[in-house]
């Protein structure tokens, strides 16, 4: 099974027909179907880690400010405890809560409603523990390959480039220089597959002022790890939708296998 990194950018994606939701369709016609789906995404970030392990997660409304609709759109695809429990015994000993709270958050619905918009295959999250540092993450992300052998997509959702701070909210085709220069860094460690590369960005110098506006904070980064430690020798990778929007968002999508 592929792995697959989305940046999903603004929750109004979900909704709209426009450049970023045909992107993630034309790339889920590509894609063999899954058995199920482990979801990575930057809105599930606290200490430690956690599966969610429900049967039927909920649809969380984890954002404010945005249109009704939105907050009415449900995607109701089943949990998998089974999946729950795989996950948690491939990153034994760790320590993995089994967590009832937690449901789908809309950094991974937002996009599922694109790529599987039949809701009808299950979902489990991975919570992305914030105690630890970059390079812990792509290394746990290596022990998750097997999954892949087992028909699990593994899908990465955030944003290589995120910074709501300096949002060009008048313009959703701007982009600025520095959003820029960093996303062609990331780009070309994804084409050279350079893992360690990819940590050392989103681990930068506090002199590396580029790196220090794209990723201000990690969770929206640390996805794309998880997707681009994935990759084995001969495996192709692709990127798709590699565009940057309001300035500071960018919403590169990367395909691996
Ligand atoms: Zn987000």
């Amino acid at each position: 099974m592929p792995a697959l990194f989305v940046g999903h950018g603004t929750p109004m994606n979900t909704l709209e027909r426009n450049v970023n939701s045909r992107a993630w369709r034309d790339i889920a016609a590509e894609l063999p179907r899954p058995g199920a789906i482990l979801a990575i995404s930057a809105h599930w970030y606290g200490p430690g880690l956690a599966v969610t392990a429900s049967d039927q997660p909920a649809t969380l409304h984890d954002f404010r400010g945005f249109p009704r609709e939105l907050f009415e759109f449900r995607y109701p695809a089943p949990g998998d405890p089974t999946l729950a429990e795989r996950v948690a015994a491939l990153l034994a000993p760790l320590p993995v809560d089994s967590d009832l709270e937690w449901g789908l958050d809309h950094g991974t619905w937002s996009v599922l409603a694109h790529l599987f918009p039949g809701a009808d295959i299950p979902v489990v999250h991975l919570r992305l523990d914030s105690t630890r540092p970059p390079a812990w993450h792509a290394d746990l992300a290596r022990r998750l390959a097997p999954l892949r052998e087992e028909g699990v997509l593994l899908l990465g959702s955030g944003n290589a480039v995120h910074n709501l701070r300096r949002m060009d909210l008048a313009s959703a085709e701007s982009t600025f220089a520095w959003a820029d220069r960093f996303n062609t860094r990331v780009r070309e460690a994804l084409l050279g597959m350079d893992v360690d590369a990819l940590v050392g960005l989103a681990a930068a110098d506090i002199a590396d002022e580029d790196a220090r506006l794209a990723v201000p904070t990690p969770e929206h980064y640390l996805p794309l790890l998880y997707i681009a430690a994935q990759w084995r020798e001969g495996e192709a990778v692709r990127l798709f939708n590699d565009r940057i929007e309001y300035g500071s968002i960018g919403m590169l999508c990367c395909r691996v296998g």
